[in-house]
């Protein structure tokens, strides 16, 4: 059936427009006999399409039921007027009433608002029609013919429940987004249908000649051949589906159509006399029905609009996850505070959760889900009861407060806030905790500053609080916002530093004591910007790692290391057992790509993996311990050798020591720095070196930067040692001249040893060392040491 696609359809349309044609020009006679074929193939294909196509049971019950009432109608109609023939009007109506019946069910299970309403409207346009039917059909049947009341009555019912087809039909083509050619056959067919039944009416009360009648017949021949083209259509189904659609908003059409079915007929009503006290009281009752069906439309209408504005109001200022305001409602509150004339003052904290990341990725998006649920409610309890809590977006809540001054402190109730997350949050997959860091940001009441600036200013202070650890407040003061505007300057220039050769990787040798010989070297960048200025790692590195850019300039730092090294050996600057310590953001260990990236830098430079270390810090471990494991674990297969950095300044954990492959750490410098003249470092430092000695650990002292520290650590048993007295980083072309001052350097010590040993620690005849190596390096001084 649906192979055969629109053809069958289409040569029904064309049959029934010649047949109707033919009826027109031929007369009643042979315009019968067409009108028998036109009612027997509608019949064939009905039963037709009923047995090839699914259509739902009750659905061919309805359409059986239309074709059966206007078979009774057609079979029992006689050559008496329709006013008088009560049988055939009574079926006739009971099949219009059916169709409507269809369209109804059709209409509402599309459930997308717009069936509400319809039937109140549909009502109001059979009263019209109604009203119109009986000024203009049925009251002059009843003052010039013999006809009953009833018969009447029930013929004058055709057109109001025709008009309510009508609309009905309107309100399905017009409120689809999408419609289908059987939609429109199927409404041009009962619209001709409609048309045939009024020429007849108008014919029977005496409005229209006798000789219509074979162009009504026609249009009946029309209307049953184009309901066949309809039903045949391959896109009929989807006329009925039970689809929810989107629509259009205004049922613009429908309003036009109902106010003109009040229009019309009242215009009917005042223009035309009323006969007798039938037609008056006909006519007052029909009126106020009217009237009445239109109040409670409008009643109806006014109450559903309400509602939906109240639900669009509630949707569009709450956040669907926690039901706390969301930022319109922030900014509203704000900027009506700010504006206020009073001497008043706004504060504005900013909670943003600390790793929250970490949640979502380990427990999943429904954890992360339920630990925002009950930080709000905390937050919720917590803030003072002026105050409104709302949640921005993702982890970021803000508290706002109005207050009676700007010289409030605001620390009590950032504490309060801090309070929330010491105990841990109850989640279904287990207890968890979280920090948070919030930034405070007061602005005074009628001073022209909006909610944006409010806003920002938390905003920025959240940062600060950020980027000195986390987990505590920061309140805002004016330089935090010419820092964070010079930090988004060097974020844009960073991405761009790249391509634009502004990058650099300089070396820092690392020394074994022992021997006395550089056996690495340490890869650090620098970033030199096209205006001549340096930038320090420091500062950049942190910007690039939570802008993401480090994945892509580690991986860059890593190629660049390892074909210099190779380099080197090569060309004999340094000895092939000599190593590259390249650093490693923990963000890129986050994925599961560092290792390729790695196997693909020593392919690239030939370096073997050997030659190769690779500096993580304990952040890397602690934030997602499986992921590092795993990626430290991929690493070790390759061969290549990872060093704890900045070993001592953060969680310092033994466990982390043991857990994770590890063959180096590297003592801090903040501990290298005071271990000459600071008991307690000294001992650090020793714990430190006892512990790597007892775990198979390599440690290596950086920052080391007088020959005091070196001879104390060397002292303690440190192998190896780096740091300005050794070198400063210094650029590759200057590597060959910095090794071969330190192997002069070594000479010259070497001779002094003997007396140097015979001293105690930090002894006096060091100084020509530390004057020799400063020697060493000073024609290599790099650019951005200072
Ligand atoms: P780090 O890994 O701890 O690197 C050692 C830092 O100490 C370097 O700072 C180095 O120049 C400096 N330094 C070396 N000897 C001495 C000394 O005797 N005294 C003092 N005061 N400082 C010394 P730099 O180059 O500014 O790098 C800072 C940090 O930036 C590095 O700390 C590292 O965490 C990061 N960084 C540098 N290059 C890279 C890189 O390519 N990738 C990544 N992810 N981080 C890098
Ligand atoms: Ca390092
Ligand atoms: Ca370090």
């Amino acid at each position: 059936m649906a192979s055969l696609g629109t053809r069958p359809s289409r040569c029904f349309a064309a049959l029934g427009i010649a047949f109707a044609a033919l009826t027109a020009l031929l007369g009643t006679g042979f315009g019968d006999i067409l009108y028998v074929v036109a009612m027997a193939q509608l019949v064939v294909s009905m039963v037709f399409v009923a047995r090839t196509r699914r259509f739902e049971r009750g659905f061919l019950v309805l359409v059986g039921l239309v074709g059966a009432c206007y078979l009774v109608a057609n079979l029992t109609s006689s050559d008496a007027p329709a006013y008088e023939a009560v049988l055939p009007a009574l079926f006739a109506l009971m099949g219009t009433l059916c169709i409507i019946a269809a369209i109804g069910i059709v209409l509402g299970r599309r459930r997308n608002g717009m069936a509400d309403g319809v039937v109140g409207d549909a009502l109001i346009v059979g009263l019209g029609g109604w009203i119109l039917s009986w000024v203009l059909l049925v009251q002059p049947v009843l003052a010039t013919t013999t006809a009953a009341v009833p018969a009447a009555v029930l013929f004058g019912f055709t057109q109001p429940t025709a008009c309510v087809l009508l609309f009905m039909m309107a309100t399905l083509i017009f409120t689809r987004l999408e419609r289908p050619p059987a939609l429109w056959l199927l409404t041009t067919a009962l619209f001709c249908s409609i048309v045939g039944d009024l020429v007849y009416a108008l014919m029977n009360v005496g409005h229209l000649g006798l000789g219509a009648e074979r162009f009504g017949t026609a249009i009946y021949v029309a209307a049953y051949f184009l309901g066949t083209a309809a039903v045949l259509h391959p896109t009929m189904p989807s006329v009925i589906a039970a689809r929810p659609e989107p629509v259009e908003m205004v049922p613009f059409g429908r309003l036009i159509g109902t106010t003109f079915a009040l229009v019309i007929p009242m215009l009917a009503l005042t223009v035309s006399a009323s006969h007798d006290t039938t037609d008056l009281v006909v006519r007052a009752i029909s009126a106020s029905i009217l009237a009445g069906a239109v109040t409670t439309r409008v009643v109806y209408s006014v109450r559903a609009n309400a509602r939906a504005q109240g639900a669009l109001q509630v949707q569009a200022r709450s956040d669907p996850l926690t039901g706390l305001p969301n930022r319109t409602v922030v900014l509203e509150h704000a900027d009506m505070l700010l504006r206020s004339t009073s001497n008043g003052a706004v504060t504005l904290y900013f909670v943003d959760l600390d790793r929250f990341k970490g949640i979502n990725d380990s427990l999943g998006h429904g954890a992360g889900d339920e630990a925002l649920r009950i930080v709000a409610s905390r937050l919720a309890a917590a803030a003072p009861v002026d105050a409104i809590v709302a949640r921005l977006s993702g982890d970021e809540f803000v508290v706002l407060k109005p207050s009676a001054s700007l010289d409030r402190p605001t620390t009590p109730i950032a504490d309060v806030l801090m309070a929330v997350f010491t105990e841990p949050l109850a989640l279904s997959a287990g207890d968890v905790f979280l920090t948070a860091s919030i930034g405070v940001a007061a602005l005074g009441a009628g001073v022209g500053a909006t909610a944006s600036d409010l806003i920002r200013r938390a905003d920025t202070a959240m940062y600060r609080a950020k980027s000195v650890g986390r987990n505590c407040v920061a309140v805002f003061d004016e330089s935090m916002h010419a820092r964070a505007a010079h930090r988004l300057e060097l974020e844009t220039a960073l991405h761009r530093a790249l391509e634009r050769n502004e990058l650099q990787l300089y070396h820092q040798p690392i020394l074994n004591v022992r021997t006395g010989t550089v056996t690495g070297f340490e890869a650090l960048m620098r970033w030199r910007r096209q205006d001549g200025s340096d930038v320090s790692p420091a500062e950049f590195i942190p910007i690039a790692e939570e802008g993401g850019m480090i994945v892509g300039l580690g991986a860059w730092a890593l190629l660049e290391a390892t074909t210099q090294l190779r380099q080197w050996i090569d060309d004999e600057t340094c000895p092939a057992s000599s190593t590259m310590s390249v650093n490693v953001s923990p963000k890129q260990l986050e994925g599961d790509g560092f290792h390729a990236v790695v196997r693909e830098a020593l392919h690239r430079s030939r370096l073997p993996a050997r030659n190769l270390w690779l500096e993580v810090t304990e952040s890397s471990m602690i934030d997602d311990p499986e992921q590092a494991l795993r990626t430290l674990d991929q690493l070790a297969d390759l061969g290549v050798r990872v060093a704890l950095d900045d070993f001592g300044t953060g969680y310092s954990s033994l466990s982390l020591l043991q857990r994770f492959p590890l063959q180096r750490i590297k003592i801090d410098r903040a501990f290298v720095n005071r271990v000459a003249d600071n008991d307690h470092d000294r001992a650090l430092v020793r714990t430190i070196l006892a512990m790597g000695e007892s775990l198979g650990l390599e440690v290596v002292a950086e920052g080391v930067e007088t020959i005091e520290q070196l001879a104390v650590l060397t002292q303690l048993g440190c192998s190896h040692v780096q740091g300005y007295l050794i070198s400063r980083p210094v650029h590759a072309n200057a590597m060959r001249s910095t090794l071969s001052a330190l192997a002069d350097v070594r000479t010259i010590t070497q001779s002094t040893d003997k007396a140097s040993r015979q001293r105690q620690l930090p002894g006096s005849s060091t100084e020509g060392h530390e004057a020799d190596s400063d020697r060493a390096h000073s024609a290599q001084r790099p650019r951005s040491a200072s």
